[in-house]
């Protein structure tokens, strides 16, 4: 550390602690930030995990948020070295018949795909497609009233339903059911539960609008050219130090905590009242992850080929197998058949595997703070759609719940948005206050995906939490 004194100190370098800095920086602060790991990232890291020379995508993956996020797209990111690849379609959702359905960038294409519902599709869509940038100010947003009152009245009579009840209500085939259902699925609910819509028109639309592209090299360099940007900023960051107490940190008139609300509990819980720290308990986390990465000798041999066009692969079959799945880990349960979403970058990026080797991404949701063994049901599920998987593997990573936790303790039981972002929960997380970033201290302010507009890499929490510092304590 160069100095004993800051404007703003932060604690955890992932994209909302980084973007809370730039941020910070950007207004002439000076800063620093302390990361308990080795590498900067917290949940966008890249690691040879499996093999040497196959490099994985230790949690994130695809990053339509990052690349649609109104905060990195103001930022000079490409020259600081980040490149997005765009894979030649957005989806996959291979189907037992051995066919696909397509989520192409294109709208006519997936249209033709989607037969008798590709009218239907377009019109749901279509609206938000269109109006991307002002849909995602006010999702990505300060909670305050709309500037867009017409397309967010729109957007709401939609999100605010269940994946299958919209998709059961707007669609007749099932194949365009299972792909609605697919991108409810990535709310981490039971697709019965009300706004798990909102995932699925968000991720649909931001497909047509802005792609669903991957970093080149891995999605490090996101946290990396985040990183070179602070550093020419003069902001200092010191790896490999776990803040556990408000006392380990240098003077500084703002705090941000790149935190769950739990470590917000351990951190500074001598000086918050006692309340605020009962409620804070009462913060709810959602279901857990298994994750696997493998190391393949060749791609997956899917038996719908369009399949090695997508960049991502919704593998889990109808929209009421998914709904059975992510009902069962509701319920606290492990399905038997995973919904899994997996990517699959080598197909696009070169650099992430040896010649002619390839690398694959995949997860299934599970009950919090689960330890059951996952591997042979996910690799199953993929087998069903790509007889020969197994036959392709040369090396392979998991990590259950527990694992993701001790990797990050952002991840309280395995949970990677950080707290379930169901009506309750998401425009309050984690506690319904004027400014959800504040605490009762008044200089104290949480940056993470706990806070909103939630999880993924987009840094817009980072980017809000700042902003509030700056008028609060930074003026
Ligand atoms: C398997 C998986 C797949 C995912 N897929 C995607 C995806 O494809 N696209 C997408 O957009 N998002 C994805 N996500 C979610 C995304 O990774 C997170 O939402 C995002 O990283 C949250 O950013 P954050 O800055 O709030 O927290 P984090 O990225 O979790 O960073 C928090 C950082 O703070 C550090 N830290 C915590 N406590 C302390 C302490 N006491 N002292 C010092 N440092 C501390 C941690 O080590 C960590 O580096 C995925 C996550 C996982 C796990």
């Amino acid at each position: 550390m160069q100095h004993t004194q800051y404007d703003a100190v932060v604690v955890g370098a992932g994209p909302n602690g980084l973007a809370a800095a730039v941020t910070l920086a950007q207004q002439g602060r000076s800063v620093v930030i302390f990361e308990a790991a080795d590498t900067i990232g917290g949940g966008s890291r890249t690691a040879e995990l499996t093999l040497p020379g196959f490099h994985h995508d230790v949690c994130s993956a695809i990053h339509p948020l990052g690349m649609a996020s109104p905060f990195f797209r103001a930022l000079p990111l490409s020259r600081h070295g980040l490149k997005w690849i765009q894979p030649n379609a957005s989806l996959a959702h291979p189907l037992d018949d051995g066919t696909a359905v397509l989520l192409s960038r294109d709208m006519q294409t997936t249209v033709d795909g989607l037969a008798s519902d590709g009218a239907a599709y377009r019109r749901l869509l279509n609206p938000f497609v269109l109006n991307w940038q002002p849909l995602l100010d006010e999702i990505l947003g300060p909670l305050r009233p709309p500037r867009h009152p017409f397309l967010m009245a729109r957007f709401a009579l939609l999100a605010i339903r269940s994946a299958r009840g919209l998709a059961s209500s707007r669609f007749k085939s099932e194949r365009t059911q299972a792909l609605f259902a697919g991108l409810g699925a990535h709310s981490m609910m039971p697709l019965d539960s009300m706004l798990t819509s909102a995932f699925g028109i968000m991720l649909g639309s931001l497909a047509h609008a802005v792609g669903w592209p991957m970093a080149a090299g891995g999605s490090q360099s996101i946290p990396a050219a985040l990183a070179d940007y602070l550093d020419a900023m003069g902001v200092e960051i010191v790896t490999r130090r776990r803040i556990q107490s408000l006392d380990d940190l240098p003077q500084a008139k703002a705090v941000l905590l790149n935190t769950a609300p739990n470590q917000l509990s351990q951190i500074a819980g001598s000086q918050l009242p006692t309340g605020y720290l009962r409620k804070l308990k009462r913060y709810r986390y959602g279901p857990g992850v298994f994750k696997v990465d493998w190391a393949l000798d060749a791609p997956i041999p899917w038996t719908a080929r369009q399949c090695l066009e997508a960049g991502t692969v919704h593998v889990g079959g109808t929209m009421e197998e998914i709904v059975a799945a992510e009902g069962a880990v509701g319920q606290g349960d492990h399905p038997e058949r995973p919904f899994i979403i997996l990517a699959q970058h080598s197909l696009f990026d070169s650099s992430r595997a040896p010649e002619g080797k390839h690398t694959a991404w995949g997860y299934c949701h599970v009950p919090n703070g689960s330890i059951v063994d996952m591997t042979a049901r996910i690799e199953a599920q993929i087998e069903r759609f790509a007889p020969g998987f197994g036959d392709r593997i040369l090396g392979r990573h998991t990590r259950n719940s527990v694992d993701m936790e001790a990797y990050n303790a952002n991840y309280v039981g395995g949970d990677i948005n950080a707290g379930i972002p169901d009506l309750r929960q998401v425009f309050t997380r984690p506690l319904p206050r004027l400014s959800p970033y504040t605490t009762p201290l008044r200089d104290l302010y949480l940056c993470s995906s706990a806070t909103p507009p939630g999880g993924g890499v987009h840094g817009m929490c980072g980017y809000h939490a700042a902003r509030v510092a700056l008028k609060r304590s930074l003026r």
